[in-house]
């Protein structure tokens, strides 16, 4: 496995500070093994290693772990963070109907796919949706859909027969306004490879209907062939998102990083079996360690730098107890607290501290902490030392400097004062490690 090839790389290096460059190429000549095996394209593989393999040199290996664990878990969050760094929600919050449209290689999953979404779209969100499909390259593939919309009690375009696609879509985006849908799912026809007659149609039918999502619907079993795929209808259609069909295979899942690094777009679902109600929102993370292999390494690794996060965050309390807490220490504080259940989990805990709680919860949800970065960072450091000579002229300057507003500046320093109380009890209680042990 990869961990006992990394385990003979590192053999020799135990016990050393940081990454050297030479140590990192060597480890990462056994991931790229790993991401091929596990069905990454050749050349995605490539690239990604490259990239991981700058960020890991100089990096310095946690106490208690093996630099080859190290390295695995420096991996596993670039893979994390490549396969899910933005939002994956459909886009439906347009003037309806909602046009969605589906594009993939035949026998990706796409009809059932549609069906899929369309169920849980009526399902979970209440919306009204129609089906229609645009296959009239298989015959009977469009009384598939009709099949499917019975079983998901989801309304079908009626069939015309002849009908070439622009016109059953043009058709399904009118019947849909006359009669209220909010969302308009458009399958496709299936094409076995990427070939320019179905391309074309496919294009057209995009430029009639303007989509606001065009999907891609892709078999996870796609190995090497991911990149033409991906590059084929990525150089057609503006694609918005790409689904993963059969995860609940023996697939490796190699295929959503193939897709992420070629197309850029989000991974929105997965389907994870052939019942309707089988499709899933694509979870980074569950597919990252998939692909690696090495979900043990990556939870030891986490274990051990919270361990040392913890003695950290005592350190900072014994400062702050002298007196000492700037911003700087409420930054890292911050991200501290988060892994230990939660600022709003910790105040909640603690006598007297219990009004805090939805204040502290508020302040961590990510879009607040984005906007504490950018102010912190727009501070000078001495402010930050000294957070009591930010005066009326120096918040207009942070807020201007952070694109947010003096009230939010306002809010960061008061957060800062409530934290220097709060420090001080934490301190009185016997430490952030004794805290740390209530949450198990
Ligand atoms: P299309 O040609 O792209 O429209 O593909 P279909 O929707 O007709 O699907 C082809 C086959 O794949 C069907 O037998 C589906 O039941 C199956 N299928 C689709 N999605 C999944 C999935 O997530 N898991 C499994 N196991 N099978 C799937
Ligand atoms: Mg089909």
């Amino acid at each position: 496995s990869l961990s006992d090839r990394l385990g003979n790389v590192f053999d020799r290096l135990r016990g050393r500070g940081a990454l050297t460059e030479a140590d990192v190429r060597a480890a990462m000549r056994e991931v790229r093994v790993a991401l091929l095996e596990a069905d990454v394209a050749l050349p995605v593989a490539r690239d990604f290693v490259d990239k991981v393999t700058e960020k890991a040199v100089g990096q310095e290996v946690i106490r208690s772990v093996t630099p080859g664990q190290m390295v695995v878990k420096i991996v596993n969050d670039a893979l994390v963070e490549t396969l899910g760094s933005e939002t994956a929600e459909l886009n439906l919050d347009v003037n309806p109907p909602a046009v969605i449209m589906m594009v993939g290689l035949q026998g990706s999953g796409k009809t059932t796919t549609t069906a899929k979404l369309a169920k849980r779209l009526t399902e979970r969100e209440r919306k009204r949706v129609l089906m229609a499909s645009l296959d009239v390259a298989r015959p009977a593939a469009q009384e598939q859909l009709a099949v499917l919309g019975r079983q998901t009690n989801v309304d079908t375009l009626p069939i015309v027969a002849g009908q070439p696609p622009v016109e059953i879509a043009a058709r399904a985006i009118q019947a849909a306004k006359l009669q209220a849908y909010d969302v308009v799912l458009l399958d496709t026809a299936g094409r076995l490879h990427v070939d320019d007659a179905l391309m074309g149609e496919m294009k057209a039918v995009a430029q009639a209907s303007k989509p606001t999502e065009t999907l891609l619907v892709v078999d996870s079993l796609t190995g090497q062939d991911a990149v033409n795929v991906a590059k084929g209808f990525a150089g057609e259609v503006d694609l918005t998102g790409v689904i993963l069909t059969r995860m609940d295979g023996d697939a490796r899942g190699g295929a959503a990083l193939s897709m992420r690094a070629v197309t850029g777009k989000p991974i929105k679902f997965a389907g994870v079996g052939e019942a309707l109600d089988k499709l899933e929102a694509f979870h980074p993370d569950r597919v990252a360690g998939r692909i690696l292999g090495m979900g043990d390494v990556v939870s030891l690794v986490e274990r051990a730098a919270e361990t040392i996060e913890i003695e950290d965050a005592e350190k900072l309390a014994a400062k702050m107890a002298k007196g000492k807490f700037d911003l700087d220490d409420l930054w890292s504080q911050l991200k501290q607290m988060q892994r230990m259940g939660g600022l709003g989990a910790l105040a909640g805990m603690m006598p007297g501290m219990k009004g805090m709680k939805g204040a502290m919860d508020k302040a961590q949800d990510s879009k607040a902490l984005v906007h504490m970065e950018a102010m912190l960072s727009s501070m000078t450091a001495k402010e930050r030392a000294k957070p009591e000579i930010v005066n009326a002229k120096r918040k207009i300057r942070i807020a201007k400097g952070s694109g947010t507003t003096v009230q939010e500046v306002n809010k960061l320093l008061k957060m800062h004062q409530e934290m220097s109380t709060v420090m001080k009890r934490l301190k009185k209680m016997g430490g952030l490690g004794k805290l740390a042990a209530m949450f198990g």
